[in-house]
């Protein structure tokens, strides 16, 4: 993962300034496919007799020593910087690529061909190179409408490159084992497990390269799929998902202590809070693996939901397709070797250096017998992939207008419009404060009332179940004010502005105000001031009833005291403090 100390962010600004070029699929097949124009005869896959017995296949199906493989043999790499060698065919970027190509292209030969394999190439100065090429291969869905208009596809992604302490060092040996051998090895599994199965959404495995300089390739991807009309539901981002050893340093939010072991967790990164497509993924990726796998497996995940975009100064592939409104998350292990601050003298963990390699040989006998990536862990995490991208690729319809109301002291009551397409059940999700939803609840008709306590915010969103008894992604959350009728105090008038969440923060943050009466001017400004009031950033929004939210985006490297105001009809509303922290 990207490495934001002050150096790197000085580049990372500067690249943000030159876009990828020339982005284009080596396989025109591929570029056809996204638009949607195949014969869904030449790609038909196995049906399962229920989804959730998909589910479960995949799961039994994915294999740790198949993820031990893989990432053996990207070892033998040496490196895969994005500036590193491209003309062996032993060592380096070009020689990795050339055999993550050829791995996904076996794959497809072993499933009816049904993977179309291309490189996505793209052009760019990274690392003194020009040229990039991400690797991907597209599993054609069954949802394609009749004016050949595909439905939104999913994206399973990992980082492929390697980076030692110097971003652009192309010589030191860096495996990348943990950071993101693992995360690539994911995608490959995957890609194998789920290419023999027919879903309704295209599923797209991708391996980026040069996200190490600054999430090149995922920035590229994301580009092809604006510039070319591509509909995004869901980007499932692995990064830094293998390894169980907690190290001396990590990025916060952290792990507990030195060699702490945790094998049985995997975080949900995602930006936003409220009214977030983000968030709404992470939650619905939790809730889908408790319902499906949780109960069945041998070793049960907790699977938790994090309040940032990702840890305090670091990021990773999802942050460019969410920057184009795409919803996407990151995954990560609970543990993690090393923060990456290679600056620092007494760094000795593994992340960002030549010792991030598979394991160790304890014993002397020239074989490893401990392992840094614990391969069970691994194949854990991509079940819990597997079964999201399963389940958001079943295609069900998601509801569009959700509205609330407070009907008496104690109940709520939720109404979804008149949906255009059928649906079996709906599933209500509620929350108060929590990140991930309190509970989810079921009921057979567009109006559901129920019970709910005083005193607290709801936020509510819906989601359609089908026949099969698969949930729909759900809708954006609307929210309400539960509070007494008889308690007149209690209810709050104007405009609040809340502190924003997180602070500090290292380079994203959510403002939220919300508003009880509207103004006569629907439009809002959010201003950035510093402590001599110079003004550094302004964000107009549209203002609706109810939790309004802006997402402040301040860049790498800033650091200090601000204060960020909520101006409206050019009075300032209120302002509050926030704090910038930087790795
Ligand atoms: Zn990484």
């Amino acid at each position: 993962m990207k490495n934001l100390h002050l150096i790197l962010a000085y580049f990372a600004i500067v690249q943000l300034s030159v876009a990828q070029t020339n982005i284009h699929f080596s396989n025109q097949i591929a570029a056809i496919v996204l638009d949607g124009n195949y014969n869904l005869g030449d790609y038909e896959g196995i049906v399962n007799v229920t989804p959730q017995k998909t589910s479960r296949l995949i799961e039994q199906k994915i294999n740790a020593d198949s993820l031990r493989s893989y990432l053996e043999r990207m070892s033998q790499f040496e490196t895969r910087n994005s500036g590193s060698d491209t003309l062996s065919v032993s060592t380096g970027i070009g020689a990795a690529r050339t055999w993550a190509l050829s791995r996904f292209t076996r794959i497809s030969e072993e499933n009816n061909n049904r993977l179309v394999v291309s490189y996505l190439n793209w052009e760019r100065e990274i690392c003194g190179m020009d040229k990039h090429k991400n690797i991907v291969a597209i599993l054609p869905g069954s949802a394609v409408d009749a004016a050949n208009t595909p439905a939104g596809i999913v994206i399973i992604e990992a980082h492929f490159d390697s980076r030692c302490a110097t971003s652009c060092d192309v010589e030191c040996a860096a495996h990348g084992m943990e950071d993101n051998g693992s995360g690539s090895a994911l995608v490959l599994e995957l890609a194998r497990v789920m290419s023999k199965y027919q879903f309704d959404r295209t599923i797209l495995f991708m391996l980026t390269t040069a996200e190490e300089q600054g999430l090149n390739g995922a920035i590229a991807m994301a580009d092809y799929c604006v510039d070319n009309d591509v509909e995004v539901a869901a980007v499932l981002n692995n990064d830094v998902i293998g390894g169980v050893i907690c190290g001396a340093t990590s990025s916060e939010p952290s792990c507990p202590t030195e060699n702490d072991v945790d094998s049985i967790q995997v975080r949900l990164f995602s930006s936003g809070t409220i009214f977030s497509q983000n968030k709404q993924l992470a939650r619905y990726i939790k809730l889908q693996y408790d319902q499906e796998l949780r109960g069945l497996v041998t070793v049960p995940m907790q699977v938790t939901i994090m309040s940032a975009e990702d840890r305090t100064g670091r990021g990773s592939d999802h942050i460019p397709f969410r920057q184009r409104g795409f919803a996407a998350m990151r995954f990560t292990s609970a543990n993690e070797h090393g923060n990456a601050n290679t600056a620092d003298a007494n760094y000795h963990d593994r992340q960002h250096t030549s010792d991030d390699v598979l394991g160790e040989d304890t014993n002397n006998d020239g074989e490893f017998d401990t392992w840094f990536v614990d391969f069970n862990y691994l194949a854990r995490n991509a079940a819990i992939n597997g079964n999201a991208a399963n389940m958001i690729a079943q295609n069900v319809c998601q509801p569009e207008g959700i509205t609330m109301a407070q009907t008496d002291w104690k109940t709520l009551k939720v109404t979804l419009s008149e949906p255009s397409c059928e649906y079996s059940e709906i599933a209500i999700a509620l929350r108060t404060e929590t990140n991930d939803w309190d509970t989810v609840i079921y009921s057979s008709t567009l109006e559901t009332s129920f019970d709910v306590a005083l005193g607290f915010t709801y936020f509510v969103s819906a989601a359609f179940v089908n026949e099969m008894g698969v949930e729909s992604l759900f809708s954006e959350e609307q929210y309400q004010d539960f509070v007494g009728l008889d308690e007149p105090n209690m209810v709050k008038t104007g405009i609040e502005l809340l502190q924003n969440r997180p602070n500090p923060f290292d380079e994203t943050t959510s403002i939220v105000f919300i508003v009880h009466e509207m103004p006569v001017n629907a439009e809002a400004i959010v201003r950035i001031q510093d402590i001599n009031g110079a003004v550094i950033y302004e964000q107009k929004t549209p203002i609706r009833l109810g939790a309004n939210e802006v997402i402040y985006d301040h860049g790498y490297g800033r650091t200090g005291t601000y204060m960020y105001s909520l101006v409206i009809d050019n009075q300032v509303v209120d302002s509050k403090k926030m704090v910038f922290v930087a790795n």
